[in-house]
């Protein structure tokens, strides 16, 4: 009898592979372990074991293993389940999304490069002698490859030993990467308890009297308490005070003064409110108890808040529930280096069982991660990430957040899978038969759509927490303003007017610019208008080398217009402005005040965001000029002002979601303003103050903009009422790209008839030398999305044999939105 095994092997391939096995490993093996295996000339790979049997290939001969690296499964049978839905699905391969999924660190072959962790001194571990000669030539060279590694050991089968390096922290997988978490600590002061009373007081100031200066740091601490029932600052108190450290440390030395640390976030807890003790309003209490009535019949729940509303204290309570069931709760969010805030409140509640995982860490701590969730040990109940965390092995989960659902950075368009993170949750939560909960309070039209439909259960909360009340919107006329000179450079005067205001209370000011660098498109500087596709809803583009206007979904086209087609002018742009602009002109309009600005520029480094949302959370910074980075779920204090430098930019934006997603970020950037007592103020800058999506916005009135969005979807048939699959064909040729391009369309016409639009460049056709051509297919809801899929993998299959495009690049992207 011989055995066999399929394996998943981490590269493209459109099927498992078989391998042969002894009857000793058949018995040892089970789905989910990983193998060291030979494929193609000389290479050797990672792959994953999916099944076990006696059925030998057809067409080629299996060749054996190399040998098992596991004594238990690294990936579970869910996840193997998981993964095919998404191959299906996402028409991509279950190598791709294995190697989405695992951390490098599990996927040793060949190719990877592995280095000294600068750990050696530490040989205390003990190693067998191939370890040590890996260890040896790491002292002598930086980095090594696993071929290397082979001929330093003379043999093929060396996996099982770097593997065990890996696993003793001793060699580390050469990557790009490295961000860590971690928490910011900040020093506070306090005067020693036995100082309270005020003859301890002046007991201690009359001892203090030969040392004036410690005395009058003494003196200032407790005018500064009097002030302010706020824990203080060891920096403020220096500033204040403008004391010497030697000052300082010696009333600490004394102890007079105690220094302690706290993490960031708790801080504004302090003296408030105890978050061991939070108590839900009772509006929250209701929302809370609707969900759970909900899932007792639906397995979806979708929850509308208002910014501010508490959701996020509404999911402790729903997490709490699972971990008291010993459960994992999987709590996704957009984008995990912007939920430092987040985070800390959550570890402030569940202290250690809080995990973060996040893509961006280095594999060494992304296989830990791993290690605590398959083995639903305290470390991994609950497990806070961005969206390839539902790719982790989750051993009993119980319960799947996606907070911001709405949030597009949850989409991956690059490389395959083309996953969407929502999506895959509410599946992977199917496995396990646990619920989903989404959270948003501005939901994605196809969330809204599908709780409208009933699909998903609804639950809506209006209020705010502590009745602080919705910002104030105000519309600002920058036509008519330009037009009476009451601008200055890109501010409105009563912008200038707020901002001032604020200032003088001591209050913050968040300014918004859409992102730079996007589509070229052309506005009148006049009206604002830009012209529009008559088939498609969108702007058009301008493409400068034809000098045309073009459609990027359907190719209609126009000549560059000389003058405005809406008020004649003769001034149309084409591009917009940028936050950096911005920045210059608040720094001469506030002389007086600190600006900062955050955008992909300024956050770049390591920390960049934590240290940008620090300052501004410190009040250190008066007025942050930013991107949509600052619309995700940031909780500041103090903001008062919250101005939309241009509102018709992002409206403008070429793209049939940009009236709903401009919607979604101006109501989530007017929900930072004013979450306290004071009440914010939001004033969006445009040149259409009629423009619908303004108007609602202004009226914080989503279900209009739903009825109205949704009417148009419908008629130009765009989801969520019509699915979309974009096929992209990418070739260094331009005639290629256009020919091969033209052959596959025609193809799919052939099936699907008008269904089927472009190929059409896109806006910025030519990336890193290639070519871009998208043919994109509509799909009704009378159309079977498996079937298409099926036709298109065919075309597909054919378009691949033709051999004058082997070399043409395609991409399928399922749901490209
Ligand atoms: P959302 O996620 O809906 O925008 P959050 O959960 O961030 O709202 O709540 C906004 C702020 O109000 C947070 O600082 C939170 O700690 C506070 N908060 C919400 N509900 C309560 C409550 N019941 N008791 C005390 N503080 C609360
Ligand atoms: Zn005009
Ligand atoms: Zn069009």
């Amino acid at each position: 009898m011989a055995y066999f095994i399929d394996v998943i092997l981490p590269i493209p391939l459109q099927k498992a592979f078989t391998y042969h096995i002894t009857k000793a490993e058949s018995d040892f093996l089970i789905p989910g372990m990983r193998v060291a295996v030979p494929f193609g000339k000389r290479k050797v790979y990672t792959a994953v074991v999916c099944s076990i049997h006696q059925n030998p290939p057809l067409i080629y001969e299996a060749k054996p293993i190399y040998q098992i690296l596991d004594n238990h499964a690294t990936i579970t049978t869910k996840q193997i389940e998981l993964f095919e839905w998404m191959a299906q699905y996402y028409v991509c391969t279950l190598g791709e999304v294995l190697r989405a999924s695992l951390p490098s660190g599990f996927l040793i072959e060949s190719e990877t490069i592995i280095k000294s962790a600068n750990k050696f001194n530490d040989l205390e571990i003990s190693l067998t002698d191939d370890e040590f000669l890996i260890v040896e030539a790491l002292q002598h060279q930086s980095s090594i490859s696993i071929d290397e590694v082979v001929s330093i050991l003379e043999k093929k089968q060396v996996l099982p030993v770097v593997n065990s390096l890996i696993e003793k922290g001793l060699v580390i997988v050469q990557e790009e990467l490295f961000e860590t978490y971690k928490p910011k600590l900040v020093k506070y002061v306090k005067i020693n308890e036995t100082y309270k009373t005020e003859a301890a007081l002046r007991e201690l100031l009359d001892s203090l009297t030969k040392a004036p200066k410690q005395r009058e740091v003494v003196l200032t601490f407790f005018s500064m308490s009097a002030r302010s029932s706020q824990a203080i600052k060891m920096e403020t108190l220096k500033a204040e005070i403008n004391a010497s450290d030697s000052v300082i440390n010696s009333l600490i030395d004394k102890e007079v003064l105690k220094v302690y640390h706290q993490k960031k976030d708790r801080v504004k807890y302090e003296g408030n409110i105890n978050t061991e003790a939070l108590v839900l309003e009772d509006f929250q209490q209701t929302a809370l108890q609707e969900i759970q009535k909900s899932f007792e019949t639906n397995s979806v729940c979708l929850v509308h808040g208002v910014t501010s509303s508490g959701k996020t204290e509404i999911y402790i309570k729903l997490i709490e529930a699972v971990i008291d069931k010993e459960q994992q709760a999987l709590y996704l969010v957009p984008e995990i280096a912007l939920t430092t805030q987040l985070v800390e409140r959550l570890q402030a509640h569940f202290g250690d069982l809080v995990a973060v995982f996040h893509s961006r860490y280095s594999s060494f701590e992304r296989m830990e991660v791993w290690n605590h969730v398959l083995q639903n040990t305290s470390k991994g109940r609950i497990i806070i990430g961005a969206r390839s965390s539902v790719l982790l092995p989750f051993k009993n989960l119980g319960l799947v957040i996606v907070d911001e659902e709405h949030e597009q950075s949850y989409k991956q368009f690059d490389p395959a899978p083309r996953y969407h993170a929502r999506d895959t949750a509410i599946v992977l939560a199917h496995l396990f038969t646990v619920k989903t909960l989404l959270g948003s309070a501005t939901p994605s039209l196809e969330s809204y759509y599908n709780a409208r439909q009933q699909k998903y259960a609804l639950v809506e909360i209006n209020q705010r927490f502590n009745k602080v009340q919705m910002p104030e919107m105000e519309l600002v006329d920058i036509k008519d303003a330009h037009k009476r000179k009451r601008m200055k450079g890109h501010f409105s005067l009563r912008l200038i007017d707020e901002i001032n205001e604020a200032l003088g209370n001591n209050l913050q000011v968040i300014l918004f610019q859409n992102r730079r660098g996007y589509s070229p498109i052309v506005e009148c500087l006049t009206c604002g208008h830009a012209p529009q596709c008559p088939n498609c809803d969108v702007s058009l583009t301008y493409h400068q080398y034809r000098n045309q206007l073009r459609c990027h979904y359907c190719g209609h086209h126009t000549a560059m217009p000389q003058q405005c087609g809406a008020c004649g002018s003769h001034h149309l742009d084409t591009k917009g402005f940028g936050t950096e602009q911005i920045e210059s002109e608040a720094k001469q309009l506030f002389p007086t005040a600190k600006v900062a600005r955050m955008d992909l520029d300024t956050t770049r480094g390591k920390y960049g965001y934590q240290k940008v949302i620090g300052s501004f959370q410190d009040q250190e910074v008066d007025i942050l000029v930013g991107t949509q980075m600052l619309t995700k779920g940031l909780d500041f204090r103090n903001v008062k002002v919250v101005g939309i430098m241009n509102a018709d930019s992002s409206l403008n934006f070429p793209d049939f979601r940009a009236h709903e997603r401009s919607f979604q970020l101006m109501t989530q950037v007017a929900g930072r303003a004013g979450r306290t007592d004071i009440r914010g103020k939001v004033l969006i800058q445009t040149f259409n103050p009629d423009h619908n999506i303004l108007q609602q916005v202004s009226q914080n009135n989503y279900y209009e903009m739903f009825a109205q969005q949704m009417n148009e979807r419908h008629n130009f048939k765009y989801p969520p009422l019509y699915r979309l699959i974009k096929i992209t064909l990418k070739h260094k040729d331009f005639q290629k790209t256009n020919f091969a391009a033209d052959w596959y369309a025609t193809s799919l016409k052939q099936l699907f008839g008008d269904s089927v639009l472009g190929p059409e460049f896109p806006p910025i056709s030519r990336i890193r030398n290639q070519y871009h051509k998208n043919i994109l297919i509509k799909i009704g809801s009378n159309q079977s999305l498996k079937k298409t899929k099926e036709a298109i993998v065919k075309i597909n299959n054919s378009f691949q044999s033709v051999k004058d495009f082997r070399a043409v690049k395609v991409v399928l992207n399922v749901d490209n939105y």
